[in-house]
């Protein structure tokens, strides 16, 4: 991507539009994208950020990833952590390995679990309900986020009950919120490419729709830095955006860039001043969204760092653990507070729904000190 200095007449008006707070069209976040340079559109996101929130706050939060199995039929052409159905090679894990994990993840400091695994048709529904139940009953306090588009999708088909009947059990079992993950990029064009046997985009924003619904909310995602156009990356956007107008239950997005894993499939590398560039765009564009974060486990610390003065207010970390992705993490709370009190912010602690105020006893200097 070439570097762009100087903003054209154009992307100077959507800047000034955007900067007075007036929404944006998909055609005016191309403007920025094409025409206008990084700094200028950092400069309005980190603004907007602030007018959103009105605080100095940048937010982490304390989870553990736990997949429960890696058996999946979807065979994403990125995806290097799936193993294929049949092989004996996978694994799946067991009621009790999951809490064993989320006991240690506890004693770690995690209140939140991210529960996500391969789409693996022959286990049957109760082993999710199972496994969701036993953790709640097992940590009551502990806030369970489950289950991308895709492995919902899944469960509708092998119970044969409707999407909203299968929400409702998993809800009642003790399900807290949805990860908006599976996304990768929202059009039909790109999904061919990569994981044709993934949800449609159609179904992915039907899934996410009843979840929302249902009183299930979450995050969503953009994964870039394959084949995709420009105008694509904005078509995504706007996807999300109109179904947040909708449902308004994403409480935060998070754009972040496809990592080599497979040779199956074409990523590029990103340049830092584009993956900026489209998180600034993020700030701007969802202006129905309140949080964008920015992931210091995939893109690491140093552009973590700019990304929280480009648009994002939280840094989709700490994370215990991570299967799927190579990860730049930070390890601990320490770790978390250091690294936002160094980058010029208030570190604030959060759950997966945004709920900052059950942490204000926490002893941030001792933390920071010790
Ligand atoms: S990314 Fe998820 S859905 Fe795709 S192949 Fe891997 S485990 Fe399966």
């Amino acid at each position: 991507m070439e570097g762009i200095l100087y903003n054209s007449e154009r992307a100077e008006k959507v800047l000034q539009k955007a900067a007075d707070r007036e929404r944006i069209t998909p055609e005016e976040a191309l403007i920025l994208y094409n025409e206008a340079d990084f700094l200028s559109i950092q400069k309005v996101a980190r603004d907007i950020r602030e007018q959103v929130l009105s605080h100095k706050y940048a937010s982490y939060t304390m989870f553990r990833v736990v997949n429960y199995t890696n058996y999946c039929n979807v065979e994403c052409s990125f995806c290097s952590f799936m193993d294929e159905i049949g092989n004996g090679k996978g694994y799946v894990l067991t009621t009790q390995e999951i809490i064993d994990k989320m006991e240690y993840a506890k004693q770690e400091g995690a209140d939140q679990m991210f529960l996500q695994g391969g789409v693996y048709p022959e286990l049957p529904f109760d082993y999710y309900l199972e496994i969701i139940s036993s953790v709640k009953n097992k940590f009551p306090n502990m806030h369970i986020r489950a289950f991308s588009p895709v492995e919902i999708l899944s469960m509708e088909k092998i119970t044969g009950m409707s999407l909203r009947e299968v929400l409702r059990e998993l809800k009642k079992a003790g399900l807290d919120s949805v990860p908006g993950a599976g996304a990768e990029i929202l059009t039909e064009r790109m999904r061919q490419i990569i994981s044709p046997k993934k949800a449609s985009v159609k179904e992915w924003v039907r899934a996410m729709e009843t979840c929302h619904e249902e009183g299930l909310p979450g995050s969503a995602n953009i994964v870039f830095g394959s084949e995709e156009t420009r105008e694509e990356v904005i078509e995504h956007l706007n996807v999300v955006r109109e179904l947040q107008d909708r449902t308004h239950g994403f409480l935060s997005f998070i754009p972040w860039t496809f990592q080599p894993q497979t040779k199956k499939f074409v990523i590029r590398s990103v340049p830092t001043h584009e993956y900026l560039k489209v998180l600034g765009i993020c700030r701007i564009f969802l202006d129905n969204i309140p949080h964008i974060e920015t992931s210091v486990m995939v893109l690491g610390k140093g552009v973590g760092q700019i990304g929280l003065y480009s648009g994002a207010d939280d840094i989709s970390s700490v994370v215990i653990e991570e299967n799927v992705l190579r990860s730049f993490g930070l390890k601990t709370e320490k770790e978390a507070i250091k690294f936002l009190t160094s980058a010029g912010f208030t570190p604030k602690r959060r759950d997966l729904v945004y709920n900052y105020d059950k942490y204000e006893n926490l002893k941030e200097k001792e933390l920071i000190f010790s």
